[in-house]
């Protein structure tokens, strides 16, 4: 599992869609990018599968991420804040 910290940009912005863009927002089942989205080349999916870590070179399928909000939230859920 691959734990993003959406509130953390410097967290969220190591990871980019397919063509390099931080604007990725999860969906339910994938991906989506705004920048894709609004591209006019038709070739180009909006949607995509996998996150791609720009510092390490990794690729990540949906189902693999964890999102989370604010580390505090993440360690309560967890119970490593009493
Ligand atoms: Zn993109």
């Amino acid at each position: 599992m691959v734990e993003i910290d959406l509130d953390e940009e410097t967290d969220r912005w190591q990871w980019r869609c397919p063509a390099g863009h931080r604007s990725w927002e999860p969906t339910n089942f994938h991906f989506w990018c705004q920048q894709c989205a609004r591209t006019l080349d038709e070739k180009v999916e909006p949607e995509f599968a996998e996150l791609r870590n720009v510092r390490t070179d990794e690729t990540v399928p949906r189902d693999e991420v964890e999102l989370v909000r604010g580390s505090d939230s993440y360690e309560s859920l967890r119970g490593g804040k009493a």
